[in-house]
């Protein structure tokens, strides 16, 4: 009987080991330790024998069995741990291989101006406004002071809308200043940026291009304001504190008095010339740049918005962003932006 069980206990442990997933070591232990297993054969035969072997036999059958238990959990663990170390093994990589960058998009050189642009004012208190780019007549001209036999329309090459009775292509971006001033009171600080289109094309003008527009009314507002937010932004757009602007009476029929505003040639930095002694071909060695136009807010475009002239007054500037991304770039040909030509853009 000790034989038969030592014997039992060795060819289990044998099969056990065989047992190559947890479903064939149940069959293993259905079959030596289960309800009709060998084991439970050999338990009912102790009945037959004399007390003193019952005794023996039937403690070392039960330290067996108990023995076989937790071999058979050893060898549940032992598979478990196998599975994973081959499933390590067939789907190892190394998580250190530099992954493939997928192509990112790229911001246009213009795009990103008018992100700087925006940052600029907005710590000056300007909010950016918007508005449509086909516009009525009402708004890109008549409520900016420019009636109908105006000689003023003669000298933006307009484009108009066949099919749309009384609508243009706006040539600026002022009429933006006449739909917010109509929707809100004063005080007002916007900045407003976008597409205008004029019938122009050639190296330093597209029919398309893009410009920038402030507007601040309020009481009290002056020229001092003016000058302050105009040398303010110029230092910050060419990132050099020693820029300086100056301002020249000129006419817009908008503002009253209007002026354009000059400020330090960025790239001779006002010498005139280039430290190497070359002279600079941007300000014409004169070491100052026309930037803007710009001027205190016409009392009759007031009027027209229906505010009061005598009791709110304002300042609006202008100018031309594609110009300004140029100058601050070197670029010299205004259609490199919209040729969408990668080698180009990717360079910003
Ligand atoms: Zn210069």
């Amino acid at each position: 009987m000790h034989t038969k069980i030592e014997s039992l206990k060795h060819q289990m442990l044998v099969d056990l080991k065989l047992a190559k997933s947890e479903t064939e070591v149940k069959d293993v232990e259905v079959r030596y330790l289960g309800r009709s297993g060998v084991f439970n054969d050999i338990l009912k035969g102790l009945k037959d024998l004399p007390d003193e072997q019952k005794r023996t036999i039937g403690k070392l059958a039960n330290e067996t069995k108990e023995e076989l238990e937790a071999d058979i959990v050893k060898r549940n663990a032992e598979i478990a741990n196998e599975m994973l170390g081959s499933l390590a093994d067939s789907e190892w990589m190394d998580v250190t291989v530099p992954g493939a960058v997928p192509t990112a998009g790229h911001r246009h050189p213009i795009t990103h101006f008018m992100d700087d642009i925006e940052a600029i004012f907005a710590k000056m208190g300007f909010a950016v406004a918007d508005g449509p780019e086909v516009e009525l007549e009402h708004y890109n001209f008549n409520m900016l002071n420019i009636p109908e036999d105006h000689p003023a329309r003669d000298m933006q090459d307009t484009f108009y809308l066949k099919d749309l009775k009384k609508h243009v292509l706006r040539t600026q971006t002022s009429p933006v200043q006449i739909r917010t001033m109509e929707k809100q009171d004063p005080p007002i600080r916007i900045v407003t940026m976008g597409k205008t289109f004029r019938k122009d094309s050639d190296a330093t003008h597209s029919p398309m291009f893009h410009q920038l527009e402030g507007l601040m009314v309020g009481k009290g507002v002056s020229m001092a304001n003016l000058k302050a937010v105009m040398a303010h932004a110029f230092q910050q757009i060419f990132e050099d504190p020693t820029i300086k602007t100056r301002f020249r009476v000129s006419f817009f029929p908008f503002v009253e008095p209007g002026m354009e505003v000059d400020c330090t040639c960025p790239i001779c930095r006002g010498n005139g010339k280039l430290p190497d002694g070359v002279p600079c071909r941007l300000c014409k060695q004169c070491g100052w740049l026309e930037v803007a136009g710009a001027g205190m807010v016409h009392p009759q475009v007031l009027k027209n918005v229906g505010y009061d002239p005598e009791k709110v007054s304002g300042f609006a500037f202008g100018f031309g962003l594609d110009r300004m991304v140029m100058i601050k770039h070197h670029i010299n040909h205004l259609r490199l932006f919209y040729e969408n030509d990668l080698r180009f853009i990717q360079q910003f």
